[in-house]
């Protein structure tokens, strides 16, 4: 069937059955002990446990690894359900989905035997690392550098920053200069995958010279740690440079690329799954909070912002999905995940703002569940490439499409 045809928000059986498995697992086990892990800034290990026990680590590795195999569209309804809950949660899963899409697409035989399998149960959790102190939008502006030793194993050096899973992750996929002459500076960077000891801060033998620093104290999006990585002298070996030396020394960059378009799908998914959260939230308070003798929702300006927010919502999911089931049908998709990232993270960000709005005094304070959702929104105003970054994707695409 033509994707055009299909309508986006359409489940298949097995669909059905796995989101409405995960939105149970989000109702019972994420939402009601959120609060408690975002108050301590806490890993919630036993909610990733059991996640690894439903298989959520694996939804897009293939079977043949040990994963369900399954598409971008079912993960995108997947990301959506656990961002509902709480979108620290899909952070977890985030990297991992992105660290697997880069070996699935470009890692050798051997990697993908290597990786995979215990990638699918979550045995071994990936990050990925872009950003550095100096440069985040400007991709082609990183420091960090890789050079070839005589034994044939390469030397990292260098520091990243704002990775998320830094300490809990098993590998890294990071990205760095192998040729700092290069020009464009793009043809000289490789992604490696950095392997680490999980929550170890200073990795020794063979690993020696990796360094996770302590978390980065964040204003949200907490649980899920964000951290600096240090490199120093860190040794690869050259089976570890993403899709093998004569095929991936100068790639890195193209296929980090590659990787962040379906990243912004999933921090699209991420949108329409906090966006979600709000609404609910709003349709239930205005419902039980009186002002002048009637409920609020009873008031227009109150249904005018309800009226708003389902709006945005839906736009949104039905954004996400075009561009997920696009992917899939294996259709050039860019201009529209850079459209879905950027409207869903606004729309996230209105839809939280505007629940809030509707909570007056009471959103303010922590007992009600919007307080968290205000300090989560805006991380996916600025992850996988900013509003203002989208922007410019967006408007490079278009002019490629309509050239005259
Ligand atoms: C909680 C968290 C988790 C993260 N996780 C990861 C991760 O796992 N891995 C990873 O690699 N990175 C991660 N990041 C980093 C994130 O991708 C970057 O913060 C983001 O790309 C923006 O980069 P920057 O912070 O350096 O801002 P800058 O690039 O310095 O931008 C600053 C401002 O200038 C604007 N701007 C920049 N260039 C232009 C331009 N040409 N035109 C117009 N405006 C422009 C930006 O939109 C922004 O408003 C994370 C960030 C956060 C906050």
């Amino acid at each position: 069937m033509a994707v055009a045809a299909q309508p986006y928000t359409d489940k298949t059986d097995e669909q059905r059955a796995i989101t409405e498995m995960v939105r149970q697992f989000v109702d019972e086990q994420i939402i009601p002990n959120a609060e408690h892990y975002d108050h301590e800034d806490e890993f919630p290990a036993p909610i990733v446990e059991q996640m690894r026990e439903l298989g959520l680590f694996g939804v897009t590795i293939p079977e043949e690894y040990g994963g369900m195999g399954l598409d971008l569209t079912t993960y995108t309804m997947i990301v959506e359900e656990l961002s509902r809950g709480w979108i620290s949660i899909s952070g977890i899963v985030n990297t991992h989905f992105i660290g697997s899409y880069l070996l699935m697409k470009f890692g050798t035989d051997e990697q993908k035997q290597r990786f995979l399998p215990k990638m699918a149960t979550g045995e071994i959790r990936a990050s990925f690392s872009l950003s550095e102190p100096e440069a985040g939008s400007d991709v082609q502006g990183i420091k960090s550098t890789a050079r070839k030793l005589d034994d044939g194993a390469w030397e990292i050096n260098g520091q990243k920053m704002w990775v998320t899973n830094g300490l809990m992750s098993g590998v890294c996929f990071v990205l760095v200069k192998t040729d700092t002459t290069a020009e464009p500076a793009y043809k000289g960077m490789t992604c490696f995958l950095a392997e680490k000891k999980p929550g170890v801060h200073e990795n020794t033998g063979a690993l020696a010279g990796f360094t996770v620093p302590p978390k980065i104290k964040k204003m949200g999006y907490k649980g899920v740690e964000s951290t600096e990585l240090v490199f120093d002298g860190y040794r690869c070996p050259a089976e570890n440079v993403l899709g093998g030396e004569e095929a991936g020394v100068g790639q890195g960059f193209v296929q980090m690329m590659d990787a962040l378009e379906v990243g912004r799908v999933n921090v699209a998914a991420r949108g329409v799954g906090i966006a979600q959260r709000a609404l609910e939230l709003a349709l239930r308070y205005s419902q039980e909070r009186k002002t002048f003798g009637k409920q609020i929702a009873q008031h227009q300006a109150i249904q005018f912002k309800l009226a708003d927010m389902a709006t945005q919502v839906d736009a949104a999911r039905l954004m996400t999905l075009r561009a997920a089931r696009m992917k899939d049908a294996g259709e050039r998709s860019d201009l529209e995940a850079g459209m879905a990232k950027l409207f869903a993270s606004e729309a996230g960000r209105f839809c939280v703002e505007e629940c809030f709005r509707i909570h007056g005094g009471y959103g303010y304070s922590k007992e009600y569940e919007i307080e968290r959702l205000y300090r989560d929104a805006p991380l996916l105003l600025i992850g996988e490439g900013t509003s203002e970054i989208q922007r410019m994707v967006i408007g490079k695409k278009l002019l490629q499409r309509h050239k005259i």
